[in-house]
């Protein structure tokens, strides 16, 4: 709270109200901790962090904005500090990165920087050349504090060590400065900091709090962890979806700094922990970087044990996924953890009955990182000696990685390969494209075969693997990450003993795959004939003479410009087909808008140049509707009208608040469509009427049964309703709602089940015999598909295996999609689409819905002629299924979810409900899966319900 609102408070109400005073505290937590945390000799001119404060340093969180005015005094009142702003967060907070060293230093931060480049790249510079610029470069550290907002010490650590080392005149603290470039992001996630400080002030009472359950020490939805949208920016550091990750890895890859220290918070009752990691550990990082991890742990270990602080290292603390801030590791940077117990801002009762004060968390948080900088200090040449020799294998042709090349192959799909063009490249990863074709052996698919011949379509982008972001580059596109035999072994152990698991995040992330792209990796060092890698061009043919406008449907913008265009109450139809008009080729799912079907609107054409302009979409001029041969015409069934989506999504206590932001910041960083979240316990009473469109994304609140029946209703009357995992599992464990089944809730019908699947096998696959369909006598030879497996499994045994089976689902692993290709949900999908997995719903959809996506790619197996029998399912004779793509699935869990939907769409009066097992936008990168659910969102009102038509 404000000072000056505390003084004029009191007079408000004692000059208008007869309150009483509220009763003072009997303790005061700011005396728990004696030690002073800030004891330098320090500069009278340099302002102490205590005048930024309404309290003394380190008793209170500091705010977002008493920080930021102590920078912008700091940045007066020095010269040894000089501010970079990086970014904006989407609240507009300012992202910075304060560089702090002696004041020559800070003049030479440009000679600096290209030094450190040149050291990146030894086919630039020689051993000589290198030596050189090792002698002379400072040591470089970067330090940043409290990417999760709710854990709060780190930054009120940064405010301090800031302070400490532009005012602190000791010979220690100058001599570091001379010979260091120190680098500290205080607060990388302002706007969670933010939320989390508004709730300590909504829930502070008049007595210090030390239960770590109330409220004042949790926050409430949707915390403070996450940023804006509710994304966790620690798992962001690759896929960089956000603008504090955006900003904040361009910068860091600048300045490849030696050591990147990541200050976080654990549960209350902890301790601290730090680095090294425990494996699993990604075999892509250098060995290197583990040693001097523990060079580190150790010196930071040894001033804990001096000052009776306890600590620990590894435990659950794991590094495979490569987008935590361990990504630095894959560049050259040692990263270090921290992991303080959280205190939030009174102090935490432990159960040995003492109390941990906050201001002992900061001074953890404080004291490692002197110490660690000290560390850096002694140890800088020999680090930057082997980052030298790091970079050198990098690209040398001994190096795992020197004969392997990535090839995304052509896609129509031209936006969603440019946004994953530009994240490859903003991380210094060298891209090219071939202009001829190139054949080359011993391809790998994503599905894990190999094909012996196989040729490169010309306009691929090629990414060969002997360059210098060569670790970074395997992390974030190899098809699978190496596990150790002993991890899986522990792995499988931990799930047998008690259901958990020793893997902390997916255990499959690979950029092609999360964007639904078709890759191969090629096991040699492709170069010749490339060129370096540029977006296609981009060509807006809106002619008013026209009688229609299309985009071609592959491209996921096509859904934007439909969704725009009709926002702006443009009537716009979609071409369920194929097609080919005015002699140009359009794929399926290509919005296109019809002149006759807007008689009335003047700006039309304005309207469709302007909004392709600023999305930078292709859109064609069609003069005929004549679709040649046995194509669609413009008059048929197959231009279907779309109808305007008004969207909610419903929000709050009970959902996961990840799975509401990401679906909130899809609905605006995908499509810019307006839309609306409610507060689900409106459900009951609010008029649902306004949309047409409801979002539920996963969530574990249970509605009532005053609230299904509300939903139904209004499904009935024409609503789409779009769920995710946890709601999914919710609406159909309801058992009113929808037909769609879990698989252990299905084995009574599973006869039932199986037929329809072999009804869509057939349906897709199917050979005509001559002779016997044009016998005009009856036969007792038909064929039965279900009568030709003899390994019929009864129901019984189905859900022991079933309990079983599900021991071993994945943590987030790809399996392969099996996409219904005439489905309106799967435009601009390709035909085996990666699905991440986790512990969803086991999906099984009957008669009266439909399975758009299953589990499985169907192969051709020629040594079988038998079908396979797997669980409830069979395949038929002369195929496989192909279920792992990437990541840790094991056999049973394969056996158990394949050919379960992940995807279903079925009718409901007038309505539809469509069901996604998994979470289809998973931090805003699965593009592959988010493409099928903007598709829902924006088509499913037109192309699901019954037309509306208003009298
Ligand atoms: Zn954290």
């Amino acid at each position: 709270m404000n000072k000056k609102i505390l003084i004029i408070l009191p007079l408000i109400f004692s000059s208008f109200i007869f309150a009483e005073n509220l009763k003072s505290p009997t303790s005061y937590s700011k005396n728990l901790y004696e030690e002073i945390i800030l004891s330098g000799n320090y500069d009278k001119k340099i302002d102490h962090p205590d005048k930024f404060l309404d309290f003394n340093y380190g008793d209170r969180v500091a705010s977002p904005s008493q920080i930021h005015d102590a920078i912008n005094t700091y940045k007066n009142q020095s010269d040894k500090l000089k501010v970079v702003t990086y970014g904006y967060s989407h609240e507009g907070r300012p992202l910075h990165a304060l560089f702090i060293s002696s004041p020559e230093n800070l003049n030479n931060l440009e000679d600096f920087e290209d030094k450190l480049s040149r050291l990146s790249d030894p086919r630039v510079t020689n051993n000589r050349q290198a030596k050189e610029i090792i002698e002379s470069l400072p040591a470089i550290a970067w330090m940043s504090y409290s990417i999760h907002g709710n854990e709060t010490s780190g930054s009120d650590a940064a405010l301090g060590l800031i302070y400490h080392l532009i005012a602190d005149n000791s010979p220690k603290t100058l001599n570091m400065l001379k010979n260091m470039v120190i680098i500290i992001d205080p607060i990388m996630n302002p706007d969670g900091r933010a939320r989390f400080v508004k709730s300590l002030e909504q829930y502070r009472g008049t007595a210090p709090n030390y239960d770590d359950q109330s409220l004042i020490h949790t926050g409430d939805w949707p915390y403070g962890r996450t940023n804006h949208y509710y994304f966790d920016l620690n798992r962001d550091w690759f896929y960089l979806t956000q603008p504090e990750t955006q900003g904040r890895v361009s910068l860091i890859n600048k300045w490849r700094p030696q050591i990147l220290v990541d200050a976080h918070e654990m549960g209350a009752q902890d301790t601290f922990m730090t680095g090294p990691a425990r494996e699993p550990i990604n075999k892509n990082m250098d060995k290197d970087l583990l040693k001097w991890g523990n060079v580190f742990a150790q010196d930071q270990g040894s001033e804990f044990d001096k000052r009776n602080w306890r600590f620990y290292t590894g435990e659950w603390h794991e590094d495979l996924y490569p987008g935590y801030s361990f990504y630095v590791n894959f560049r050259g940077t040692l990263g270090i953890l921290y992991e303080q117990s959280r205190m939030a801002e009174d102090g935490v009762k432990r159960p040995e009955g003492t109390i941990q004060s906050y201001k002992e968390s900061v001074h953890h948080q404080f004291v490692s990182s002197l110490v660690n900088l000290n560390t850096l200090l002694k140890n800088t040449k020999e680090m930057y000696k082997d980052f030298w020799d790091g970079r050198k294998l990098n690209i040398s042709k001994d190096s795992k990685w020197a004969n392997q090349s990535f090839v995304i192959l052509p896609t129509k799909n031209k936006s969603r390969l440019n946004t994953l063009a530009k994240k490859l490249q903003s991380q210094d990863i060298e891209i090219y494209i071939n202009s001829e074709e190139i054949d080359v052996v011993n391809v790998l698919k994503q599905t894990g075969d190999v094909i012996n011949q196989f040729t490169i379509p010309k306009g691929s982008t090629i990414i060969p693997n002997r360059q210098p972001e060569a670790p970074l580059i395997s992390a974030i596109l190899e098809f699978d990450t190496e596990i150790d035999e002993d991890v899986l072994k522990k792995e499988r152990e931990a799930a047998l003993r008690d259901g958990s698991s020793i893997m902390y995040d997916t255990t499959a992330f690979n950029f092609t795959m999360m964007y639904g792209l078709e890759a191969v990796t090629v096991p040699e060092n492709l170069k010749d004939n490339l060129s370096i890698w540029e977006p296609a061009s981009v060509e807006i043919d809106v002619d008013e003479n026209a009688i229609m406008w299309i985009v071609d449907g592959t491209d996921d913008l096509s859904v934007t410009f439909a969704a725009r265009l009709m926002e702006q109450d443009v009537q716009v139809r979609i071409v369920d087909k194929d097609i080919i008009l005015s002699g140009k080729s359009f794929s399926r799912g290509s919005p296109v808008v019809i002149a006759m079907d807007n008689p009335k609107n003047s700006m039309l054409v304005q309207l469709i140049k302007n909004t392709a302009k600023n999305l930078n979409v292709s859109v064609s001029s069609l003069y005929t509707g004549f679709g040649s041969e046995e194509l669609p015409d413009w008059g048929g069934r197959h231009f279907r009208l779309l109808n305007k989506p008004q969207i909610a999504i419903l929000s709050h206590e009970g959902f996961s608040s990840y799975d509401v932001g990401v679906s909130w910041w899809s609905l605006d960083h995908h499509l810019g469509i307006r839309h609306s979240q409610l507060n689900t316990s409106m459900i009951g009473y609010a008029d649902l009427r306004r949309y047409n469109t409801l979002i539920m994304p996963s969530g574990y609140r249970p509605l009532n049964q005053s609230e299904i029946s509300v939903l139904k209703d209004w499904i009935k009357q024409g609503g789409t309703l779009i769920a995710n995992n946890g709601s999914t599992r919710m609406l159909v464990s309801d058992n009113s709602i929808t037909s769609i089944k879990d698989v252990s809730d299905s084995f009574e019908n599973s006869h039932d089940y199986n037929i329809k699947l072999q009804r869509e096998f057939l349906s897709n696959n199917t050979t005509i015999d001559l002779d016997y369909v044009n016998n005009n006598k009856i036969t007792s030879d038909i064929s039965y598909p279900w009568e030709a497996t003899d390994n019929r499994i009864d129901s019984d045994t189905l859900q022991k295996r079933d309990k079983w089976q599900s021991l071993f689902m994945p943590s987030g692993a790809f399996v392969s999609g099996r996409v219904d290709d005439k489905h309106w949900l799967t435009f601009g999908t390709i035909d085996t689409l990666p699905l991440l997995y986790s512990n969803f719903p086991v999906l099984m959809a009957g008669s009266g819905s439909k399975a758009v996506i299953r589990v499985g790619e169907l192969i051709n197996d020629n040594n079988q002629d038998i079908y396979k029998t797997i669980n409830w399912s069979d395949i038929p004779a002369g195929n496989d299924l192909n279920i792992r793509m990437s990541g840790l699935v094991w056999p049973e869990a394969s056996t158990r979810i394949a050919n379960s939907a992940y995807l279903t769409q079925e009718r409901y009066g007038k309505g539809q409900i469509i069901l996604f097992s998994g979470e289809p936008n998973f931090r805003g990168s699965s593009f592959g899966t988010n493409r099928v659910w903007l598709n829902a969102v924006v088509y499913g009102s037109g192309m699901g319900t019954s037309a509306r038509i208003n009298p």
